[in-house]
């Protein structure tokens, strides 16, 4: 097929992530990627400003995640994890639990972010049931979050920004509470975590779980809330009997500077999620973890197991990447690594936050936020960036980018160059 023929297949009969098929906005034709580089198949070279959602960490193509996966595949790339284990996901549950939370004990190994997050929330039902406390089966959580497109997933994402909007006649009802509005840095006030308390004052007999992003809430606002709440957020879950699960699956491996965004509050969830840059960004994997606590009760009671086990689970090419993806982040003094790429996003984003059609500039880690007045026109703002060499797709008012980890001060810097050309033709 030559590029406008397929382009054409493509248009009229592939769905793509919230797009739609009739008359879905134009696609790039990508060739291959490298490094920072994504090349379209005509030649043109965009710094990724995306990670490919938080994935990419190390960049396209890297060497060594190369030749983890080549060499797993040549062992196998597949097994059934029923009755059967082997060396990569025993080294990737003993690596990953290693720079986990302490508490962080029993790990559950999936395919993509949501599943994680209907186990955690499968987890936190099967705990309540053998602890005979069948009634605590509701979760509660904070507006602006996302938690994934799953059906529980989408229950607790939120109901307006959280993209499920035209679905809430048939989810599970769930408790929301207004994400907190004290920034990332501030403390939190009485006023700010008195609605939650509230809604844990007034709910906790029935539920189960409390649910969020820790620090960071991604695709629903790209919203950076204070260490503060967080932290008194875990005080209450302990004080009302509510367990607390902590979706890291957007933030973990370093993305706001901390291997974990947990760490910026000092705290430890009872259930936490991870996915996204857990390969690297190869391929699809997550994972739940869980304190050996909360396993204990979960196995204590008929039917004595938990209740899950996804038919790709424990993939030895995702475990086998995931391995060398863990190794590389070792390798490097990440803390300094993040560390410099917000210094310099802060320092060139920060003339952004004056001009008229910005409401605010925000950045945390290696996540830069250009928040507008209003929204962007998506089609309109993605070929403009095309246009200047980079890879950005903002949605809403937010133009954002988290770049990946590799990235050298002079490519950040022709990538925020572009961010804000483009913001200031608006
Ligand atoms: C992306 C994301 C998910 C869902 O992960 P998928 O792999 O897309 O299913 C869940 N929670 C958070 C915080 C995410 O950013």
């Amino acid at each position: 097929m030559d590029t406008i023929a397929l382009l054409k297949f493509d248009r009229e009969h592939i769905w793509h992530p919230y797009t739609s098929t009739t008359a879905p906005l134009p696609v790039y034709l990508v060739k291959r990627a490298e490094g920072v580089y994504i090349e379209l198949e005509d030649g043109r070279r965009l710094i990724d400003g995306m990670s490919s959602w938080w994935c990419e960490i190390h960049g396209y193509n890297h060497p060594v995640l190369n030749a983890a996966i080549e060499k797993q595949l040549h062992d196998m790339s597949h097994v059934m994890f029923g009755g059967l284990t082997h060396r990569p996901a025993v080294e990737l549950a003993e690596k990953v639990l290693s720079l986990a939370p302490r508490s962080m004990e029993k790990i559950f190994f999936s395919d993509s972010g949501s599943v994680a997050v209907e186990v955690a929330m499968k987890m936190a039902l099967q705990y309540w049931y053998a602890a005979g406390k069948e009634e605590k089966k509701h979760f509660m959580t904070i507006t602006k979050g996302y938690h994934g497109d799953t059906w529980n997933a989408m229950s607790v994402c939120d109901p307006v920004t959280g993209m499920h909007g035209i679905f809430h006649g048939c989810l599970p009802i769930q408790y929301f509470v207004e994400h907190p509005q004290c920034r990332f840095g501030a403390p939190c006030t009485e006023e700010d975590i008195q609605p939650f308390r509230a809604c844990l004052e007034a709910h906790h007999d029935t539920i189960a779980a409390v649910i969020l992003e820790p620090i960071v809430q991604g695709a629903g606002g790209m919203w950076f809330y204070s260490a503060d709440y967080l932290k008194q957020v875990r005080e209450l879950c302990d004080k009302f009997d509510v367990l607390l699960i902590c979706d890291e699956i957007a933030t973990g491996f370093g993305r706001t500077g901390k291997m974990w965004a947990v760490e910026h509050a000092g705290i430890e969830p009872d259930i936490m999620c991870i996915g996204k840059a857990l390969t690297g960004g190869y391929m699809s994997f997550a994972a739940t973890m869980t304190s050996a606590g909360v396993a204990e009760v979960i196995c204590s009671k008929d039917p004595y197991v938990f209740m899950h086990g996804p038919t790709f689970m424990g993939n030895p090419l995702a475990c086998a990447v995931a391995n060398a993806s863990i190794d590389l982040i070792k390798s490097y003094d990440m803390e300094h690594k993040i560390g410099a790429i917000e210094k310099q996003l802060r320092e060139e984003l920060a003339e952004a936050a004056a001009w008229p059609q910005v409401e605010d500039v925000r950045v945390l880690g290696a996540i830069g936020v250009i928040e507008m007045k209003q929204a962007v026109n998506m089609g309109e703002i993605q070929a403009m960036f095309v246009r200047e060499g980079v890879w950005v797709r903002p949605f809403g008012k937010l133009v954002y980018i988290m770049p990946p980890f590799v990235i050298t001060p002079e490519q950040l810097h022709e990538l925020t160059s572009a961010l804000k050309k483009v913001v200031r033709e608006l």
